[in-house]
């Protein structure tokens, strides 16, 4: 934690050019990475079950045995009526709470779902040290889909996202819940619900 410490100290003088990405850690899935997917997709089935879009999120920290749970949250956005209540925004700032330090670079985020916009503006920001996630999110996604956040040389934290995580159970939960909710035909929002990650 030290030598981290004092490497984010000497890094604060350097010139943004001359920063190198980010790594923390491996930069392929882990048995670890898949056991915390497993705990992400548990959430984001406790989100349906209450009526929200299934995305689930974990932060953690260490690795096999060692490696503990700081935050983990599903979305909360319809229940709380809260427009920033994505699984992994919540479980960034659980972590931070946890860790009694905003700064994360020593620390795995797992996510179900491809960030968002302003969730991979978080990641960024809370310098998360690696991110892990199932499936791609083709029109809202931001860290491989339509945009590349996360990897963004102009900005002074980058990592490289891990992506296909268990992604096919992670998409089937989504078109499951969509498709449940189509045909309860309760919203009228078909096709575009997906927007409402
Ligand atoms: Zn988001």
């Amino acid at each position: 934690m030290i030598v981290a410490w004092c490497k984010r100290l000497l890094g604060r003088g350097e010139a943004r050019s001359a920063e190198p990405p980010s790594l923390s850690g491996p930069v392929q899935a882990t048995a670890t990475d898949r056991r915390m997917m497993q705990r992400a997709l548990e959430l984001a089935r406790q989100a349906a079950e209450k009526g929200e879009v299934p995305v689930g999120a974990v932060v953690y920290l260490g690795e096999s045995e060692e490696a503990r749970i700081l935050g983990e949250a599903h979305n909360t956005r319809e229940n709380e009526r809260d427009p920033v209540g994505h699984a992994e925004l919540l479980a960034i700032q659980l972590a931070a709470r946890e860790l009694g330090d905003w700064r994360l670079n020593d620390c795995t985020l797992v996510v179900t779902l491809e960030p968002c916009l302003m969730c991979a503006g978080a990641i960024v920001n809370a310098r998360v040290g690696r991110l892990v996630f199932g499936a791609r999110d083709p029109k809202a996604g931001a860290v491989a889909s339509l945009y590349r956040l996360c990897e963004d040389e102009r900005l002074n934290h980058r990592l490289t996202p891990i992506e296909g995580v268990l992604a096919e159970e992670s998409s089937e939960l989504l078109r499951a819940f969509f498709r449940a909710r189509r045909s309860q035909g309760a919203t009228g929002q078909s096709t575009s619900d997906a927007r409402r990650l």
